[in-house]
């Protein structure tokens, strides 16, 4: 757990969390009852990259065991774990992955 908790906090983002979640994570696509609940994740962690906390592009609804086990891993890492160690998950981490804020942060 990363203190994504308080994100919660404010009513903005409490409403962007139910526009942008349903009943299943979009990682491991169980119902997130059975994992933990919900919980709102950096794509890109916070740790490194502060500036993006606040960015929407940069978050997204994931069940709470999805998060604990991305922990403060980099997007690229997180892609490689997931490929090493959950194939059939792959394809769901990489259509979700940060394309602008990747190409941002290359200029
Ligand atoms: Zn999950």
């Amino acid at each position: 757990m990363n203190g994504d908790g308080e994100c919660g906090t404010t009513e903005e983002s409490r409403e962007w969390v139910k526009d942008h979640s349903d009943w299943h994570c979009p990682i491991c696509d169980e119902h997130f009852s059975q994992r933990g609940g919900k919980s709102i994740d950096h794509k890109l962690p916070r740790s490194q990259y502060p500036w993006l906390s606040m960015d929407f592009k940069n978050l997204w609804v994931i069940c709470l065991a999805c998060n604990q086990e991305k922990g403060e891993m980099h997007w690229y890492e997180y892609e490689q774990y997931i490929f090493m160690n959950y194939p059939n998950l792959y394809l769901n981490v990489r259509s979700a992955r940060p394309k602008q804020l990747l190409e941002a942060l290359k200029n």
